[in-house]
C-alpha cells in the first residue's frame, strides 16, 4: 500500500504512516505526537452554539462565553485557566442538554400516567 507510506526524514526509507520512528534508521517520524498538548484543548465552540440553538439559550450562550474563554486564555499561554474553561463550557453544555430533554422526559412521565390511569 504505497498511499500509506511516508518517506522518512533522516534517511528517505519508506514508512508506515503509523509507525512512530524510521524502520531504517530509528529517528522520529511523527514530530506531531511528542508536542506539547497546548493545541489539544478542545473549546467546544461547535457544541455550545448547537447547544444555545437547539436546547436551551441561556445556558448555551454560558457555554459559549466560557468556549470563547478557552481560545483568548489559551492564546495568554494560560493553559490551566484554558482547561477550566473548557471543562466549564463542558459542563454548561451538559446542563442545557438536560433543560432541554427535561420538559419532554416530564410530558412523557405525563403521558404514561394519563395511559396508565385510563387502562
Ligand atoms: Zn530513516
Amino acid at each position: 500500500m504505497p498511499e500509506d507510506t511516508i518517506p522518512c526524514n533522516r534517511c528517505g526509507c519508506p514508512n508506515e504512516d503509523n509507525n512512530y520512528k524510521c524502520v531504517a534508521c530509528g529517528a522520529v517520524i511523527h514530530e506531531a505526537s511528542v508536542v506539547p498538548p497546548s493545541r489539544d484543548i478542545a473549546n467546544h465552540l461547535a457544541l455550545a452554539i448547537l447547544a444555545a440553538i437547539f436546547c436551551c439559550l441561556p445556558f448555551g450562550i454560558v457555554a459559549i462565553v466560557y468556549a470563547a474563554q478557552v481560545n483568548a486564555q489559551q492564546a495568554r499561554g494560560d493553559i490551566a485557566g484554558a482547561q477550566r474553561a473548557s471543562g466549564e463550557a463542558w459542563r454548561w453544555i451538559r446542563v442545557s442538554l438536560v433543560a432541554a430533554i427535561l420538559p419532554y422526559l416530564i410530558v412523557a412521565i405525563y403521558v404514561a400516567m394519563l395511559i396508565s390511569v385510563r387502562h
